[in-house]
């Protein structure tokens, strides 16, 4: 048997993103500097005139805001692409 059962594909998995994470590099707040953020959500309305249902709706996106400063980096504010 060569292959991998579930647990440790999932093994592997975490290992290899923990050394990515070792060389990962920071992020730290554009005001402050500060490396510490909570997560907060930004909420967006679209009117009704450019909603694709023709009714005003309102999207709740994930953002970190900074934890000292309260500012939230407008790389967190981009929408995640997979
Ligand atoms: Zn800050």
């Amino acid at each position: 048997m060569n292959s991998m059962n579930p647990a440790q594909a999932q093994q592997a998995q975490q290992q290899q993103l923990q050394a990515a994470l070792e060389n990962a590099e920071d992020v730290n707040c554009d005001e402050c500097e500060n490396d510490r953020f909570v997560p907060v959500f930004v909420v967006k309305k679209i009117s009704a005139l450019i909603s694709p249902s023709g009714q005003e709706i309102v999207v709740p996106i994930q953002a970190l805001k900074c934890d000292k400063c309260n500012h939230i980096n407008e790389l967190f504010l981009k929408p995640q692409t997979p």
